[in-house]
């Protein structure tokens, strides 16, 4: 693969990506015609070979034109959202989206059918989103999302979290972003600087495969760390990628050697254009399964799916008990084997 000499530009189409590997051009050009493609020369230079668990997650795959039965907002995320860019689901918070910009399009995103179509983010949605938030007091923790916030440049994002912080009734801030794994040089100390004003700041990033844990990756997380936020990964199981216990064993202790608390793993949404991405639930929990016990505790996240229609997220857990030996309480530990538990 060719040096990457320009850090801040990223890969939009074929022509540019076949420098670097070789593909099949056609096929890209249609599918960025429906969801577009965007690869950070980071997240590039990281990739191995075509095919590889990285490549997976940047390059557009045919596959996602399939037609099929999937939606593209099954968790009803527009019904949901009192003004244009802020979903307010739970009682006590509420996800703020502030930016359309992400630095690399995640083929099996969430939020495939906005990524990447520039919606009009302008200052009065921000404006609307900030009153709104003013004007409900049970929100006591805002998630800013997007898009990817972190893409606004340090002078807009400081804007918006001194509003944010001036309500009272806004206890904590959160950023939910990917840029300390496909954009790390985004990750300054000017950028620390900023969100520390603004404490409790915690940050949730996103990694989901051991070989996107770099240098630099692990540079952006200490910078921020030491500015003391807590960092937090949200993973996405996908198939092909990270479907295999020994995949996302190497990934969770990787995460809290760069200091970050693996938060969830996120069953993949059922979105249109990510189907090849789709597996079964009995996959994560095999993982899961796998995760408890052998791994510190630390290094152990909550397996989620979130359900459509709005139904909010859920965790799963293998089930340790076995029911068939009612009223005795017989528990599985995590080798398997089973223990009679005193119970009440
Ligand atoms: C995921 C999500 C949250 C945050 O959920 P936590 O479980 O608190 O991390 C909040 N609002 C919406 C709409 C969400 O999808
Ligand atoms: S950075 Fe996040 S919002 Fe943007 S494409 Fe990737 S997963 Fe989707």
């Amino acid at each position: 693969m060719k040096e990457c000499k320009k850090q801040q530009d990223s890969i939009t189409n074929s022509i540019q990506l076949a420098e670097y590997f070789q593909i099949d051009q056609k096929s890209i050009d249609l599918v960025i015609q429906k969801y577009p493609m965007k690869i950070p020369h980071h997240y590039l230079s990281i990739i191995k070979k075509n095919g590889d668990s990285l490549w997976k997650q940047a390059v557009p795959d045919i596959r996602e034109l399939e037609i099929n039965q999937l939606k593209d907002d099954p968790l009803h995320e527009e019904n949901q959202s009192p003004t244009p860019n802020l979903i307010h689901r739970y009682p006590d918070r509420a996800v703020f989206l502030v930016s359309d910009q992400c630095a690399m399009y995640c083929r099996y995103c969430m939020r495939k059918r906005k990524i990447g179509h520039d919606i009009l983010f302008d200052n009065d949605f921000v404006e609307k989103g900030i009153a709104y938030i003013r004007n409900h007091k049970d929100i006591r923790d805002i998630i800013l999302s997007g898009g990817d916030p972190l893409m606004l440049d340090d002078k807009k994002l400081d804007s918006i979290l001194k509003r944010l912080k001036k309500i009272h009734h806004i206890e904590m801030i959160r950023i939910h972003t990917r840029i300390p794994c496909v954009l790390p040089q985004r990750i300054t100390h000017d950028l620390a600087e900023i969100l520390q004003k603004y404490h409790p700041i915690y940050l949730n990033t996103h990694f989901n495969h051991p070989d996107e844990i770099t240098p630099e990756s692990k540079k952006a997380c200490s910078i921020l760390a030491d500015a003391g936020i807590p960092l937090g990964c949200q993973t996405v199981l996908l198939k092909g990628v990270n479907d295999s216990p020994q995949i996302m064993q190497k990934l969770m202790q990787k995460l809290v050697q760069i200091r970050v608390k693996p938060y969830y793993i996120h069953h993949p949404d059922p979105v249109r254009g990510t189907g090849h991405f789709r597996l079964p639930i009995q996959t994560g929990l095999k993982i899961m399964e796998y995760l408890q016990g052998n791994i510190s505790g630390l290094c152990v996240p909550r397996y989620m799916i979130d359900l459509p229609k709005g139904g909010g997220k859920v965790p799963l857990q293998p089930d340790y008990i076995d029911q068939s030996k009612s009223p005795r309480l017989i528990v599985r530990n995590y080798k398997g084997e089973l223990f009679e538990y005193p119970d009440g």
